[in-house]
């Protein structure tokens, strides 16, 4: 093994969140490792790849290199209903480029960006890594877990990882352009929804349903699909286009000791719509902010600021979709299965009535 790796920081794993809490760390001058466990940023591609507005604020993605086409508002679709339109703004982008990009501009302002490093063990000495049969000590003063829905730094404080939802998607041709995201309800998409997010002359087209019926995730799909396909909207053949788990319980616990979380790792993905490049963003770059401050000062305070702020920023919404879910998944299999989903979709005024 060779000598440890010292530094005022370390972040884990290099995804929106981690990215941008490396970037903001870095740009305040503390030395920061940003350790990934894949060979390549942002692949394989585990998103349906739409980011809403409000996320150019944190990176330029307006440049071809990651934005394929804009999106100007989403089309919900329930049972035996007219299709409910709302504006809804927002990109398609290439997920993987936009990652890479914010992994670029974290090491430009300095951190230091290590791929192919998964970080596995804390103990007395350091945190411990590997990359592939290399052993890594590594002597942080602040860890920041931005490691996604199965967060290995979660666990180190005692939490447990879910609930998630389960998704699988493919890519089709469309057989026309479309300049909206379309999301569909079906009693069959238990606790989830299909979507068809256009992307220029193809389609992202997949289905998010609970955890616990991964076993029909596969067959849900391929009805899924074979209805758009039948109704015209895309055109065959699919290409495979990832899936993966959205963590859907809401904001967890934030910090204890010198760990915080940001991101998927931390529950700031929406617990109904899934969505969560925006919020990895917005708590990753608090993150990078707390702990760079919690290195120059010499004391936690900022860490347990940081989960003050960012529980009074997100935590009143994400708690209310959460609660949503909650009362959703109840009531799935109910009679009045629109009237449902009209209550907790955040389409619907009467998602946001008390
Ligand atoms: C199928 C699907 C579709 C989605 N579609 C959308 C969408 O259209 N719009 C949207 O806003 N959100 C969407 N989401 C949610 C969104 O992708 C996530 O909320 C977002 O990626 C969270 O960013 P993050 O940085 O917190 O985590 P991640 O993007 O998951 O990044 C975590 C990183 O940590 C690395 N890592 C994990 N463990 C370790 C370790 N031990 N050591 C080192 N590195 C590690 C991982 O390799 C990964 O690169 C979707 C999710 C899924 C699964």
């Amino acid at each position: 093994m060779n000598a440890p790796l010292i530094c005022d920081l370390l972040v884990v794993g290099a995804g929106p969140a981690g990215s941008a809490a490396a970037r903001a760390a870095a740009r305040q001058g503390v030395s920061v490792l940003l350790a990934e466990r894949r060979r390549r940023v942002g692949l394989p591609v585990r998103c349906a790849e739409f980011a809403p507005l409000p996320v150019g604020k944190y990176i330029d993605w307006s440049g071809p290199e990651i934005t394929v086409q804009t999106v100007k508002a989403m089309r919900t679709f329930l049972p035996g209903a007219d299709p409910l339109e709302n504006l809804f703004p927002g990109a398609m982008i290439r997920r993987d480029r936009f990652d890479q990009e914010l992994a670029r501009q974290a090491v430009t302002a300095g951190a230091r960006l290590e791929t192919g490093l998964q970080i596995y063990w804390r103990t007395p000495e350091g945190i411990w890594a590997r990359d592939g049969n290399r052993e890594v000590l590594i002597r942080p003063r602040v860890i920041i877990g931005a490691d996604g829905p199965c967060s290995q730094v979660a666990r180190w404080m005692g939490q447990k990882p879910g609930p998630f939802l389960i998704a699988a998607q493919v890519s089709l041709k469309l057989a026309g352009p479309l300049d909206h995201t379309r999301v569909y309800f079906h009693p069959e998409i238990s606790g989830g929804y299909g979507w068809v997010f256009p992307k220029g002359d193809r389609a992202n087209v997949g289905v998010g349903l609970e955890a616990g019926r991964s076993g029909a995730l596969k067959a849900i799909l391929e009805g899924f699909k074979r209805q758009r396909l039948e109704e015209g909207l895309v055109q065959a053949p699919a290409r495979p286009a990832g899936g993966g788990l959205v963590p859907v319980g809401g904001l967890k616990d934030l910090w204890q000791e010198n760990l915080i979380l940001a991101g998927d790792a931390a529950g700031t993905c929406h617990p109904i719509s899934g969505a969560g490049v925006g919020n990895a963003l917005i708590s990753g770059e608090l993150a990078g902010d707390a702990a760079a401050a919690a290195v120059i000062q010499g004391t936690r305070e900022p860490l347990k600021n940081y989960r003050d702020e960012l529980g009074s920023l997100l935590g009143p919404s994400l708690s209310r979709a959460a609660a949503k879910r909650r009362e959703m998944i109840r009531a799935w299999n109910g009679a009045d299965f629109n009237g449902l989903i009209r209550k907790n979709w955040i389409a619907f005024r009467e998602y946001y009535r008390r």
